[in-house]
């Protein structure tokens, strides 16, 4: 390329000034702009690298803990995304089998656990129509988030997976979620 008078009005992409380029393919206004756009990129790649490598980690320890009969309570939080809370309430209420091998060492029996909370994520396969007419609810049909833990007794954030991982269709309004109330019957009228 032979060299050009021509300027080429550009936006830089680091700080966003507006300046005259010399080639086409010039992306920063200046050595300051194009190095720290470098360094920002360089930061990303290593985060992005670092997060990877923990969703790695954590997906490996998941696979681990899912070829065991028995595991810890920390670990059930961790692979079925219910609560401590929830899964202290449903040992005491005989829900769950458990073994106490000491302080802290209680373990609990993931195959009762993974019936309870995965067998009900089965009718997920539903023809997408479907789901679009069921969002065809009245208010009076449905549930707030608050509404479903208080009747069934189980923490805010199980609803909210319940409802994530079955794919009940929600409906926002202000700060409230509404979710139909003969699925979420259906749902937790099994256990
Ligand atoms: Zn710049």
């Amino acid at each position: 390329m032979g060299y050009s008078q021509l300027k080429i009005p550009k936006i830089c992409e680091h700080c966003g000034k507006p300046f005259e380029a010399k080639t086409v393919t010039t992306r920063f206004c200046s050595d300051t702009c194009n190095n720290a756009s470098l360094r920002l990129r360089k930061k990303q790649t290593l985060e992005e690298e670092r997060k990877q490598k923990v969703l790695q980690e954590s997906k490996a320890i998941i696979a681990e803990i899912q070829t065991r009969p028995y595991i810890s309570i920390a670990e059930a939080v961790v692979l079925f995304g219910i609560s401590k809370n929830t899964i202290h309430r449903l040992i005491r209420a005989g829900k769950i089998p458990a073994v106490n091998l000491g302080e802290r060492l209680t373990r609990i029996s993931r195959t009762h656990i993974e019936a309870m909370f995965t067998a009900v994520a089965l009718p997920e396969q539903k023809p997408q129509e479907q789901q679009a007419v069921k969002l065809q609810y009245e208010p009076s049909e449905c549930y707030t988030i608050g509404e479903v833990s208080e009747k069934y007794g189980i923490s805010l954030s199980t609803v909210s997976n319940l409802i994530r991982r079955n794919s009940i269709p929600k409906r926002e309004v202000g700060k409230f979620v509404y979710v139909p109330k003969e699925m979420i019957d259906k749902l937790l009228a099994r256990k």
